[in-house]
């Protein structure tokens, strides 16, 4: 069986844990948070950093600490993850959506515009397998009609646009440490902000809303989504190799396009776009006459994990319940949802299985 994702913990960790237990410091108080947090935001050129329980939970309280509430639009791509949709509607917030765009399968931000109006209060850019969202125009619009932009970066350690480090355009950025990101620490999250108001409050917002001056009194309610220590050690660890795993994640991206170039009946992402070279966080293809449910289970018979692609927001019955999105498409969307899936592209697969992957996928097409 060669898994979906397979993580690599091959540096400091061991170290750094042992160093946790052997001092009892194991909580969300302890030295690896703040060296985490310190050390993440000077990687991403940002002055603050808020480590978390998970990206979901960053979401969550960048949500609510830019303000947004009851009544509250925010535009967003169809084509993403629940969570930074889940985050608007617990807000009290509406998630108004745009499709993907055919290329990067981020949001198409030529369609934004025309979703803007008095009641919208923020851009969601969500970040998705490889290629950064297209930034420039989503800024000036942002400037424009004065909304927040909350930038999903979950899948995009590393990666810049035109240059600059994705996780550095959001009044709020957050980051996931999922174990199948660039970098892990088994579960967990960052915020990443330059006003050092918001990042205080998302640390009130992180911590049950506790003050200083009166423990256990409290104005608001907020969550407790604190990391510990442990996982902000394996963090450290994983931040030491950065430049390794996105070098190992294009290397995995370069030896399946090889191998898979000439294969009739499926797509491939790009290698680069006009602002990004691909970051393959996960190997993603598109089938041009199979779904994706079908190739999936032939490639399952053959041992090889895969992964179907986010599911759209306006399909998600959750949100069809509550009578939204009825009657709203997104052709682009919907096509890579029942079309795309992805391969084992972890940082732990190996030369061989690549080649293994590749050759069952080519003889099932
Ligand atoms: C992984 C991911 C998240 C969620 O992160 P968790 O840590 O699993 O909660 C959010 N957004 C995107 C785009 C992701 O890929």
């Amino acid at each position: 069986m060669i898994p979906v994702n397979t993580p690599l913990l091959n540096g400091n960790e061991k170290k750094y844990l042992n160093e946790c237990i052997d001092t009892g410091w194991i909580s969300s108080e302890g030295p690896f948070i703040k060296r985490f947090e310190e050390e993440m935001a000077s990687y991403v050129g940002r002055k603050f950093g808020v480590a978390v329980s998970n990206g979901s939970a960053a979401l969550d309280i960048a949500v609510r600490a830019l303000g947004i509430k009851e009544g509250d639009e925010v535009i967003m791509p169809t084509f993403t993850i629940i969570s930074p949709a889940q985050s608007v509607v617990y807000a009290g917030g509406k998630p108004i959506l745009v499709d993907a765009d055919a290329q990067t399968w981020c949001m198409d931000v030529n369609q934004i515009e025309a979703k803007i109006t008095p009641k919208t209060r923020a851009i969601i850019v969500v970040h998705i397998y490889g290629f950064p969202t297209d930034m420039d125009l989503v800024i000036a619009l942002a400037n424009k009609y004065k909304l927040h932009i909350i930038e999903d970066a979950a899948e995009m350690h590393g990666q810049t646009y035109k240059g600059r480090q994705c996780g550095s355009f959001g009044h709020i950025s957050i980051f996931s440490f999922y174990p199948n990101k660039h970098i892990t620490t088994g579960e967990g999250g960052m915020i990443m902000t330059d006003d050092e108001t918001l990042a205080e409050k998302c640390k009130y917002y992180r911590n049950l809303c506790f003050k200083p001056e009166r423990r256990f009194v409290h104005e608001e309610l907020g969550w407790n989504y604190r990391m510990t220590n442990l996982q902000a050690a394996v963090g450290v660890a994983q931040l030491e190799k950065i430049d390794t795993h996105i070098l190992r994640k294009r290397e995995i991206g370069a030896l399946y396009n090889l191998y898979l170039q000439n294969v009739s009946g499926i797509e491939l992402m790009p290698v680069n776009t006009s602002f990004a070279e691909n970051i393959y966080w996960v190997y993603a293809v598109v089938s041009k006459n199979k779904t994706a449910i079908q190739l999936m289970k032939l490639l399952g018979e053959k041992g090889i994990g895969t992964r179907p692609f986010f599911y759209p927001m306006h399909l998600q019955p959750v949100f069809q319940k509550k009578g939204w999105f009825i009657s709203e498409h997104y052709p682009v969307a919907e096509r890579i949802a029942e079309y795309g899936f992805y391969l084992p592209s972890g940082l732990g697969i190996t030369d061989e299985e690549i080649m293994e992957v590749s050759d069952a996928l080519k003889s099932i097409l």
